[in-house]
């Protein structure tokens, strides 16, 4: 694959994306890479942790708001390295997440108040990893909800009536870009910015167990998904289009990087 390099970068970019995961961390080992490029060239990013990490200890005897709260610390200081406009935290319960009305509707609060032109969020469909490993509940409940806040919930006014009636009016995301999926369509290339993602990575001390095996790891990962598009590094996605774009100003852009067509086959 490596050798024909059968595909060309993906291109859109969103003005405004919003990264919703599970845990302090997975947007670190997911997206960031993307997220950081993407900010480079001028998009705004907001993220959004539906736990804050209180169950991520190896020692049942740690305090689970003292580790909430150095994970919070942990991940704001990544985000800072990534470039985020913000962060927010829902304090949902780390190990018990559940994609329920409830948690859907503090996301759909957090898509109506920033507006984003894509979400981002774990594959809600990947329950095995295809190299192995199962993909974490808390994961796949904060994509499944993620989705569902995308559509229909952020976009339908009747969803959630008192937000509307509070002034949070409904939102169309054209987007998903679902990470850690089974079924990519979509390859970044994070040539200039796997070094952030490094660097955000280590700003989360009480995760990484050993940190001398984070770095060749990483590389690997980006490596590999670099060969779908016959570049050093890329991060890969399942792209679903929502809503087709219409054109307008303003709206999200397509990036050209040097040496590439600009195509996004699987994309849209
Ligand atoms: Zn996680």
């Amino acid at each position: 694959m490596a050798e024909s390099a059968p595909r060309t970068a993906h291109t859109w970019r969103p003005q405004r994306f919003m990264v919703i995961v599970a845990h302090p961390d997975d947007a670190d080992f997911g997206p960031a890479a993307t997220a950081a490029g993407w900010i480079d060239a001028g998009s705004e990013g907001r993220l959004v942790c539906c736990t804050s990490g209180d169950a991520g200890a190896d020692d049942w005897r740690t305090d689970p708001l003292e580790l909430a709260a150095v994970r919070e610390a942990e991940q704001r200081a990544a985000a800072d390295i990534v470039g985020y406009a913000g962060i927010s935290f829902l304090h949902q319960p780390d190990g018990a997440l559940a994609n329920d009305l409830a948690l859907r509707e503090q996301l759909v609060r957090e898509i109506r108040t920033f507006r984003p032109d894509a979400v981002l969020a774990v594959d809600p469909e990947t329950l095995f990893y295809s190299d192995g490993g199962v993909n974490h509940t808390d994961h796949r409940a904060a994509g499944m909800a993620a989705v569902d806040a995308v559509y229909p919930a952020a976009r339908n006014p009747m969803a959630f009536p008192w937000l509307a009636r509070d002034g949070l009016d409904p939102h169309i995301v054209r987007r998903l870009y679902l990470f850690w999926s089974n079924h990519p369509s979509a390859w970044v290339d994070v040539t200039g910015s796997i070094e952030r993602k490094l660097e955000a990575l280590r700003a989360h001390p009480s995760q990484i167990r050993h940190p001398e095996q984070l770095e060749p790891r990483i590389r690997e990962w980006g490596r590999e998904e670099g060969e779908a598009i016959g570049t050093g590094a890329a991060e890969a996605f399942r792209v679903v289009v929502i809503e087709e774009d219409a054109g307008d100003e303003g709206g999200p852009t397509h990036v050209t990087p040097p040496g590439t067509e600009g195509g996004e086959p699987g994309g849209g």
